[in-house]
């Protein structure tokens, strides 16, 4: 008898030449990154971004981040700047994305990009994925490995349940981060398009600017953030003290008494472990057959700010 999971493979060698093989003819696979689980292609192939779009659900004009192992990759395809390399020194590799100006002659497929002018690109930390980008002779069209709008996924059956066992995953255990990168717009104004755990203040510290606050005209820039995102699919409600019985509560911190219908995202009050928890929550509670979500004030610090982002953007 086939094994059902037989899509969920381990990271050898052997493997890596299964996937390297996938992705050189146009595959697409699901791999582990810090942040959460990413759906990858090569980024200067057209069947392999139309595949990515399809199987994600995913509106054309919502651009892919594209993923590089260094500098001297990404230099063929944009146009990297001072402010740049500072900023990228102090993070990365690392949970980030640059939205920077696109080269003229760059092998980023438009439709890639969603035919803007500029890209975003992103070095990521995690040893899986970075042994990968350093044999393969183009970078990764890669968005997060979920049908647009729901929940990003954090471990490898994540990804395997949200493609009905379609695509072959990377196993590389649960997401250091558990939620998605910072996006830093670079290009006219700079400013935060989508928070993460590399926070405002730190890069205002590297960069020694103020930061732009979002208008109505970035968030267009970034059409990726949408309003309604990171839905688990049943009502969020936030800013919750307290929840009835029958539907699931997530709470912080150790005022919050354990109940059955309880899910603590941090008793010791530890944003990074609650960015840890919440998508996983997001899932359990769905699969538990809950059918509605509150959830207790998580403090808007750190990355606390991104936390409340997602959360706000599920409540929709
Ligand atoms: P995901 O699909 O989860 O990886 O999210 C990618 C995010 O990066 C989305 O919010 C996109 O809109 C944003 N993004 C990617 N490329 C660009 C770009 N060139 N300009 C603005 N935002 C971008
Ligand atoms: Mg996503």
């Amino acid at each position: 008898m086939k094994n059902i999971y037989s899509n969920i493979i381990k990271f050898n060698s052997k493997n890596l030449i299964k996937i390297i093989n996938i992705l050189k003819k146009n595959g697409i696979i699901g791999l582990p990154t810090e942040t959460v689980y990413g759906l990858a292609g090569n980024a200067y192939s057209n069947n392999a971004i139309k595949k990515i779009f399809k199987i994600k659900k995913r509106l054309k004009k919502n651009p892919l981040i594209i993923h590089y192992y260094s500098l001297s990759n990404a230099k063929k395809d944009v146009i990297l700047d001072k402010k740049f390399l500072k900023i990228y020194k102090k993070f990365s590799p690392g949970p980030i994305t640059y939205i920077v100006k696109k080269k003229i002659h760059s092998k980023i497929k438009p439709l890639a990009c969603a035919n803007l002018k500029t890209v975003g690109i992103r070095f990521p930390k995690n040893k899986i994925i970075r042994k990968l980008l350093k044999k393969l002779e183009f970078p990764l069209a890669m968005p997060s490995a979920n049908k647009s709008s729901g929940v990003s996924p954090v471990k490898p059956m994540d990804v395997f349940e949200e493609f009905n066992n379609k695509i072959k995953v990377i196993d590389g255990g649960i997401s250091n981060i558990g939620i998605e990168s910072t996006v830093l717009n670079l290009v006219g104004k700079i400013c935060i398009l989508r928070p993460g755990v590399i926070t405002p203040k730190q890069i205002e510290n590297v960069l020694k600017i103020k930061l732009n606050t979002l208008t109505k005209q970035t968030v267009v820039k970034s059409p990726g953030s949408f309003k309604k995102h990171y839905s688990p699919g049943i009502p969020v409600y936030i800013n919750k003290n307290k929840c009835p019985d029958k539907y699931a509560f997530i709470t912080f911190g150790k005022k919050y008494p354990v109940t059955r219908n309880s899910f603590n995202l941090s008793r010791k009050s530890n944003l990074n472990e609650a960015a840890r928890n919440l998508y996983k929550f997001f899932r359990n509670i769905k699969k538990r057959g809950y059918k509605k979500i509150y959830v207790a004030k998580v403090p808007n610090t750190g990355i606390g700010i991104a936390i409340n982002d997602r959360l706000k953007r599920a409540s929709k």
